[in-house]
């Protein structure tokens, strides 16, 4: 089980032009360790145009690249925002998030990251949350969550505080993970 990452790629055989967009959107997204998924995102003040443009195309990358949620710091807007799926159907923004509940239950789960490709760790997350927020339009949103869209909305809020899954897994699998993301040096 992923949380913002490929969750859907496992699954099915992509099409080349679904694949050709896929990688187009990654692209665009910010890669570990670019120091943007380190930063402590600020909370946004105006509920403007701009933010309303950024939230849509935010939407559109995180569907093409075949994600379930995509955050501000992950395309180099360290603003509290992000994009997710609340449920199977939906794609949302919350502006300003905060887990205002959280269940004592919680489950250890594989999890990818669309900033950290080709890598899965085990993180333990809380089972239910209920999310609070604002919609791009600065109106006032609630979500009660569980499985895995409570599982992602704890990782994108983890991202608007620059905390990645390699911060939340075990000493073993950061390690394994951390060799696996070492740049290689080639000699020739
Ligand atoms: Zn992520």
């Amino acid at each position: 089980m992923d949380a913002d990452g490929q969750l859907k790629e496992e699954e099915e055989e992509l099409d080349p032009e679904r694949d050709a967009r896929r990688r187009l959107a990654l692209a665009q997204i910010r890669q570990y360790p670019d120091v943007a998924l380190r930063m402590a995102a600020r909370p946004v003040e105006e509920f403007d145009d701009e933010l309303r443009s950024l939230t849509e195309r935010m939407e559109r990358l995180m569907t093409d690249a075949l994600g379930i949620g995509l955050a501000g710091n992950q395309v180099g807007i360290i603003r509290r925002l992000f994009v997710f799926q609340p449920n199977e159907d939906d794609v949302v923004a919350v502006v300003n998030p905060e887990i205002v509940e959280r269940s004592e239950e919680s489950s250890v789960a594989d999890e990818g990251c669309l900033s950290i490709q080709g890598i899965l760790v085990p993180v333990e997350r809380a089972d239910t949350i209920t999310l609070a927020g604002r919609d791009a339009n600065g109106a006032e949103v609630r979500y009660e969550l569980d499985g895995i869209y409570a599982r992602a909305a704890q990782h994108e809020v983890d991202h608007l505080d620059g905390v990645l899954i390699i911060d939340r897994t075990t000493p073993e699998a950061r390690r394994e993970a951390l060799s696996l993301l070492r740049p290689r040096i080639v000699l020739t």
